[in-house]
């Protein structure tokens, strides 16, 4: 056995796309040992799969697939493996997926498509892109000089964005984040300067937990859709953090201006990757701290953010398939129970917020305890149970939200904020309409989370 083969050198990537969008073409060369295998991420992408190559001492021999990969027999250090691939039917097998996008001149594709795999994994892999004149490349992946990026190995593990073409794009800096934000069309007549202040303003809400934009470098890439509102947003990690935000054409004024959903995606960079299976932690985050955040940035009034909570924890409680939490959780890929398990979590997020404000000492909020995320868990390539990440930020004698979660994941029942609305003077007519009024009792609770009672002028 060839000590080798047990780890492969570094990988260095060469990506060559064509002016029409139709090829890419991919030369891998091994620096070190060479991986046995290369395969791609999904599937689907053989079928676009035009042709391989081995190079090595100056001569260019076709490869083949032989079961699920192709297996480079025979390379040493410093030969090279081409690929060349059909962008468009790669396109056509991720058609379905929200950040697949082609129009004229642009193309957007997930580098799951088009990043193939080697095994063993190289622990160090890089990039450089040719592109002609005009054409512009957008990834996740750091950047490491002119054209040149670090491919982190995430890359190969999670979802991510990309995207290929002539774009509108943009650097925004947000209390130290930098967001490229990428737009791949010119189709709405908001205007894409609306846009952009659009992302912004949802960036500086993300950066009020902590102070600090989450995550230094953000991919952003919006998409059109028809329509006049936001659509889908998604967060994805391969490869670095990027954000995918489909828009409506049609979008106005008033529609942006009260869309949470740009917020709520910017939001969850503050947490690190977290497991599929627990959604009611990274969604119950991002779903709490999005009205919280606008109202304590004024974009929000308190009044309204607290009862866009309210009418949240009624649709939550009246939703879900009756699992306990926990379970409804891991399951809600399937059963689609999004709104038990988004509010179940905000209403977690809430009271523990409540109980660690009313305990004063340490940590003393929510936010201070998230915060800790910053300093012990923001390693990019590291991914988190729940469980994992509330033991790393847990404050053992306070009434944290690892508690909150302890009395609540394996209850049938919605959790019960009785003791959190009182604490906070919360009341509420049928209709979900607040009664509270500025000053009743709870005041300096309410005004710590939204940054002012309801009704005072911010
Ligand atoms: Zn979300």
């Amino acid at each position: 056995m060839n000590p080798q083969q047990a780890e492969v050198g570094p990988i260095n990537f060469a990506f060559r796309v064509d002016a029409s969008l139709q090829r890419l073409h991919a030369r891998l060369c091994f620096e070190g040992a060479p991986a046995a295998w290369l395969k791609p991420q999904a599937n689907e992408a053989w079928r676009a799969l035009k042709g391989a190559w081995a190079l090595r001492g100056g001569q260019r021999e076709p490869l083949t697939r032989s079961g699920g990969a192709i297996a480079l027999v025979g390379l040493k250090a410093g030969d090279c493996v081409e690929l060349e691939q059909d962008l468009r039917a790669l396109a056509s097998a991720a058609r379905g997926r929200p950040d697949t996008f082609a129009a004229e001149g642009v193309l957007a594709l997930s580098p799951d498509y088009w990043l193939w795999a080697t095994s063993p994994q190289s622990a160090s892999m890089r990039a450089t892109f040719e592109m002609p004149e005009g054409l512009g490349v957008a990834v996740p992946w750091p950047v490491e000089g002119a054209g040149a990026y670090r491919i982190p190995p995430s890359a190969l593990r999670w979802r991510s964005h990309a995207a290929f073409g002539r774009f509108d794009e943009a650097t925004i800096e947000v209390a130290g984040g930098r967001l490229r934000v990428v737009i791949l069309a010119d189709a709405w007549a908001i205007g894409r300067p609306r846009l952009r202040a659009w992302v912004q303003q949802a960036a500086e809400a993300a950066a009020l937990l902590d102070g600090r934009f989450p995550v230094d470098d953000l991919l952003v890439l919006i998409t059109p859709v028809g329509g006049d509102e936001v659509g889908f947003g998604t967060v994805a990690r391969g490869g670095g953090p990027s954000v995918l935000l489909e828009v409506g054409v049609d979008i106005d004024e008033r529609e942006l201006e009260g869309d949470w959903v740009a917020p709520h995606e910017l939001i969850h960079l503050n947490l690190p990757r977290i497991d599929g299976a627990d959604p009611w932690l990274y969604e119950g985050f991002a779903t709490y701290y999005e009205p919280v955040l606008r109202a304590r940035m004024g974009d929000l009034s308190p009044r309204r953010a607290w009862e866009r909570l309210h009418d949240g924890f009624l649709r939550g409680a009246g939703s879900g398939t009756g699992r306990a939490l926990r379970d409804e959780s891991a399951a809600m890929m399937e059963t689609y129970a999004f709104w038990r398990v988004y509010w179940a979590g905000a209403a977690l997020m809430l009271m523990a917020d409540v109980s660690l404000r009313q305990a004063g000492g340490d940590p003393g909020s929510l936010d201070a305890q998230l915060g800790r995320v910053r300093a012990c868990c923001q390693d990019p390539d590291r991914g988190w149970t729940a469980e994992a990440l509330l033991e790393a930020v847990a404050a053992p004698d306070a009434p944290d939200l690892r508690a909150a979660a302890g009395r609540w994941l394996d209850a049938r029942r919605f959790p019960d904020l009785g003791a959190t609305y009182e604490a906070l003077g919360l009341r509420f007519d049928a209709g979900g309409r607040l009664l509270t009024r500025p000053g009743d009792p709870g005041a300096a609770l309410r005004i710590a989370i939204m940054g002012r009672d309801v009704d005072e002028a911010p």
